[in-house]
Formats: C-alpha cells, structure tokens, sequence
C-alpha cells in the first residue's frame, strides 16, 4: 500500500504540472491509487520515453525522435516556405489546421527584454542559415499575436528581408495578447490564408 507520504509526494509532483491544480492532482492521484498497475506502469514508462526519445530537430527545432523530425524529413513538404514560431507547441496548432504544407522554424522563445532574452538567445542564427542553404522563397512569421511576438515579428521581418526573401505575418483576426496554441483551427487556418507582407 502507498503511505501518505507516497501520495502526497505524487500530489507534489502532479500539482507542479502546468494548468494542473491541488484539486485535479488529487483527482489524478485518486484515480492512479484506484487504476490497475498496468495502467500506472504505461503513464510512467510513457513519460520516461519522451523524455529518453524525443529532442529537437537538427533542422527547424521541433520535437524529433530522429535526427530531423517528421515534416523536415517529409518530401512532400513545401520546401519553398518556411513557418517561424515561438514553441514547438505553435507547430502542432498550425499543422491541426490543414492549411500550411511547408516547413518550420522553431526559434525556442520570443524577444523578450524584461526577461532577457535577445535574438542571440533564439535560433535566429541558425534561421539565417537556412535561408543561405535551401531555396526559401518565404517566411512566414507565426509568433504569438502579443507584443513579445510582434517585437520578434519585426526584428525578424527587418532581418531577413534585405536578404529578399518574402516576410509575411499572419493575418489579424487571432485574438490580440493570445496564444496561437488556443486559437481555434479555423480562425489560425484563415489567419494563415490571408497572411500579408511585412
Ligand atoms: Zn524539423
């Protein structure tokens, strides 16, 4: 049987997850406590395999279990466009939506001064040189309609196009100060269409 310190340390460890509260990691601890060991066996052994398997891309910086991850690696892929975004998360939001086929760039944060984190702190570099090594056409900048995502928006938009690559935006309609990953697909798949040049 698990003593009360065994579950209070898993309540610990469930609370610190993020959007997880002291009611639902009781409600997680309780249905662990009541789930057959099997069932606890695949969630522990599920968690150490990501962490074990998955890194970033060598490429865009996406999640991968390979060298490049799945859509760098996919020749189906538009080849000539590359998304930019904040996490690796925005890349699961865009690909829901169905309406990009291109590449990505993952720049691991956004420009933020308070916290201080500048272009060097991002995968900017290693952007620029895909831009000099594969034959990209357009960026399209995805960062998260908030003034960190705008500021990354325009320092990029300022970089990249003297280069004269095509710089464009998503297009308004994601709601101001939000987060692409709560975005609904429809809204994020149009903002994609009727993106503009920056
Ligand atoms: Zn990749």
């Amino acid at each position: 049987m698990a003593s009360n310190q065994d579950l209070q340390r898993l309540l610990d460890e469930l609370g610190r997850l993020p959007g997880i509260g002291p009611k639902s990691a009781q409600r997680i601890a309780y249905h662990l406590l009541e789930a057959d060991a099997d069932e606890a066996r695949r969630l522990a052994q599920a968690i150490l395999d990501v962490k074990e398997h998955v890194h970033f891309c060598s490429r865009c910086f996406n999640y991968a279990t390979a060298d490049e991850c799945p859509i760098c690696m996919d020749s189906m892929r538009d080849r000539t466009r590359i998304c930019v975004v904040g996490e690796p998360r925005d890349v699961t939001a865009i690909e829901r939506t169905g309406s990009y086929h291109g590449l990505y760039h993952v720049l691991g944060g956004v420009i933020s001064p308070m916290d201080k984190i500048g272009p060097e702190q991002l995968h900017i570099r290693e952007l620029l040189m895909r831009l000099g090594e594969e034959d990209i056409q357009e960026v399209i900048i995805a960062t998260n309609p908030n003034i960190e995502g705008e500021t990354t928006a325009s320092y990029l938009a300022r970089t990249i196009k003297p280069l004269g690559v095509t710089v464009s935006r998503l297009a308004s309609g994601l709601p101001v100060g939000g987060d692409l990953e709560y975005a609904d697909e429809l809204t994020l798949g149009r903002a994609i269409e009727a993106r503009r040049a920056l």
